[in-house]
């Protein structure tokens, strides 16, 4: 019963058309949108020549009146169907057109098999023959012609060979009732081809139609890739990667235009503070927060996208004067300053920016980044908060840089290179405590140069690592002729503590120095530990493992964070002078200076406070607990020779100084090479 009925339905779905797979109808539309008028053809053809092997002897009407009125239908739908061929089929027109072959087909099928039958009775034997070898060749030709149509295909043999084998059957003339028998077994042995080749196509069709949609959703994931691999997926603003191939297309587009723009650097101020002291979720909600009043910045059309960390950079398409570019800072560093309420936490950053506007300011979008950066450096350093145009003056300084790198690579650093000391006082004893140890360089070429320049020329270039050897070597060379209870702080740059290799040179100099490492202190700056924390406490170890102390230099200004002071074995906090210097008028920098000291002695740190100048500055630090300072109210740097004279002549007792190298010789005794004081 169940075989019967999936038989049936087998059989009756031969005969529909499969509006639920639209790409098939389309394919069937397409393939007889030729075939059926092609078939048309073939019929009709074949029709006239039967009629006119009749002319004569059936009557005219019948042989040539059908015929005729067949042909006007014909036409009629070849015109369509030549239509569906020639434009953009829809699947519903497609659908349409199949369905109504489908029915004509059946009708047409019947007129001709019962015109050319009705010609039987007129003719002679071969005119008969005819009749039977046009039914026959003509219903071959459109099992061929439909074949993407299958129940029309089937629809036309059923009723074709039907008719044909009744009627033949019904004369009894043994002749026709053979061909009729070849006909069927012909018939039947292309309909199973017919189906099997449908089959085919429908499955071909179908697999052309699955592999379209694999590619479409092959370029959807790439194109959501690229979109992700483009954003920051933090804030929803363009990337890193995306703002420099905005950048390009920029300068492209500007060098053809002749127009401009303006690049832009964006570094928020105290952000460490607020995601170390709020955690890294209120941190991320504040960038967030950037970002959206980025976007939303009333003002010219800017890009906004975010380079990493709380750096954000701008694209300003509009061609601006440098003081109206300096307004819109003003304006921007007034949107990002305003109060954050990030869920219950209020905030408040700063913003410095630096601008770099195209075509005056550089040409090339690594020129254009890389200057822009330069201004915010210089907003950063002179008033944080603020914006920065790169100008000519910018520019005159980055050649200066270069002409001190030149100089710097081709310096004889052993003989041009010296130290000047600084002494750190400790104001109750009334005695230097220790000299800093400060490099100093004057080039045969350009003349003295400012530390602050060529030792960041030397950290760019590299040279910096060879640098602090030859220093530290002259600087513990000079200790010799120091009183024993008198130690030396070094700087140390970022690159000096970068690898165990390095760390291991200093090490050896030290002790080849034959001075007590226990005298020496190495400053280092919050720069060099926040680059790898990791190998920075590894630095600082293996220093201690020989005895020689570390100092945490310019504290407050970098990005050190209080975990990294708890986590590193760091002896010594030197207070940045820049709170010393406004610490009469600033209340903001006295607390500072106040909760480091605190800060100092809860984690037994020993502070030291840079930069005192005055003695109002003086007095206002020691009232807050300092002992012991540095700054040009004590001495400012002194050459090497100067420094016994100098220490000679400080009210000290060379009592307590005997007392003092005398602890110090039963300490060390026969360790360390006798030093001379
Ligand atoms: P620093 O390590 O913070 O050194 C203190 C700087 O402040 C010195 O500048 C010193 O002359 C200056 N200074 C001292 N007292 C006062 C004061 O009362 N007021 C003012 N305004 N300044 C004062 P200097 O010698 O020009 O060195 C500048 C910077 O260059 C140093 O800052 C340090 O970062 C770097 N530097 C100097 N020598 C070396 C070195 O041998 N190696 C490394 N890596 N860096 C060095
Ligand atoms: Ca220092
Ligand atoms: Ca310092």
């Amino acid at each position: 019963m169940s075989g019967a009925s999936t038989l049936v339905q087998r059989f009756t779905s031969l005969f529909i058309i499969r509006r639920d797979q639209p790409e098939l109808v389309i394919a069937q539309a397409r393939a007889l949108s030729w075939q059926v008028p092609l078939m048309y053809v073939v019929v009709l053809g074949n029709a006239y020549a039967l009629a006119a092997s009749h002319l004569g002897v059936a009557p005219l009407w019948l042989n040539m009146g059908l015929p005729t009125v067949l042909t006007v239908v014909c036409a009629f739908r070849s015109v369509g169907w030549l239509r569906i061929g020639g434009e953009d089929v829809d699947p519903d027109q497609a659908a349409r057109m199949l369905s109504s072959t489908l029915k004509t087909s059946g009708v047409l099928a019947a007129l001709f098999a019962g015109w050319s039958l009705s010609l039987y009775p007129y003719g002679d034997a071969y005119q008969r023959g005819h009749v039977a070898f046009y039914m026959a060749i003509t219903v071959i030709a459109c099992i061929f012609c439909l074949m993407h149509l299958r129940g029309a295909a089937i629809l036309v043999t059923v009723i074709v060979l039907g008719s044909m084998v009744a009627f033949f059957a019904a004369t009894g003339e043994p002749v026709f009732r053979a061909m009729a028998a070849n006909i069927v077994v012909v018939s039947a042995v292309m309909i199973v081809i017919l189906l099997t080749q449908y089959r085919e196509f429908a499955d071909l069709v179908r697999s052309r139609v699955s592999l379209l949609q694999k590619a479409e959703e092959a370029r959807r994931l790439s194109d959501e890739n690229d979109r992700l691999a483009n954003l920051d997926s933090l804030t929803g603003l363009p990337n890193r990667r995306r703002y420099f191939a905005e950048l390009d297309a920029r300068v492209d587009a500007a060098r053809q235009s002749g127009g401009g723009f303006v690049v832009g650097v964006i570094d928020l101020d105290d952000f460490k503070p607020i995601n170390d002291a709020f955690g890294h979720a209120t941190g991320d909600r504040l960038l967030t927060e950037v970002g959206r009043r980025l976007t939303a910045f009333d003002g010219p059309p800017l890009l906004a996208a975010r380079l990493g960390g709380d750096e954000f950079g701008l694209i300003i398409d509009a061609v601006l004067e440098p003081d109206a570019l300096r307004k819109l800072g003003r304006d921007l560093c007034a949107t990002l300053n305003a109060t954050y309420d990030l869920r219950g936490v209020r905030a408040q950053v700063g913003a410095s920016i630096g601008f770099c506007p195209f075509p005056s300011g550089g040409e090339t979008s690594e020129q254009l980044f890389e200057r822009a950066d330069y201004a915010l450096y210089h907003a950063k350093q002179s008033i944080k908060g603020t914006a920065v145009v790169f100008d000519e003056r910018h520019e005159a300084a980055i050649r200066d840089m270069a002409v001190v790198e030149h100089s710097l690579r081709h310096a004889d650093l052993e003989s041009e290179m010296s130290v000047h000391f600084q002494p750190l006082v400790d104001i109750v004893g009334q005695r230097t405590v220790a000299l800093e140890a400060l490099a100093r360089w004057t080039s045969p070429d350009i003349g003295p140069i400012s530390p602050d320049v060529f030792i960041r020329a030397a950290e760019r270039s590299g040279q910096i690592v060879e640098i602090t050897r030859l220093l530290v070597a002259k600087a513990l060379r000079e200790m010799r002729a120091w009183p024993m209870d008198v130690r030396v702080s070094i700087n140390l740059s970022a690159r000096d503590i970068a690898s165990m290799e390095n760390v291991q040179r200093l090490l050896d100099i030290v002790r080849e120095s034959c001075v007590a490492p226990h005298r020496i202190d190495f400053e280092i700056t919050e720069t060099a530990i926040v680059c790898d924390f990791d190998q920075a406490r590894d630095a600082l170890a293996a220093f201690h493992a020989l005895g020689v102390r570390t100092a945490l230099d310019d504290f407050g200004t970098g990005h050190s964070s209080l975990s990294h002071l708890r986590l590193l074995p760091l002896d010594k906090l030197k207070i940045d002078a820049s709170f010393v210097s406004d610490i009469e008028h600033n209340p903001a920098s006295e607390d500072i200076v106040r909760t480091v000291l605190q800060l100092g002695r809860n984690l037994r740190m020993e502070c030291v406070v840079e930069g005192v100048e005055t003695e109002a500055q003086r007095d206002r630090v020691a009232a807050l607990g300092a002992t012991v300072m540095q700054g040009y109210h004590f001495a400012r740097p002194m050459p090497a020779d100067a420094v016994p004279g100098y220490l000679t002549g400080e009210a000290v007792s060379s009592a307590r100084r005997r007392r003092a190298r005398a602890a110090d010789a039963a300490e060390w005794g026969g360790d360390f090479c006798r030093e001379a004081g």
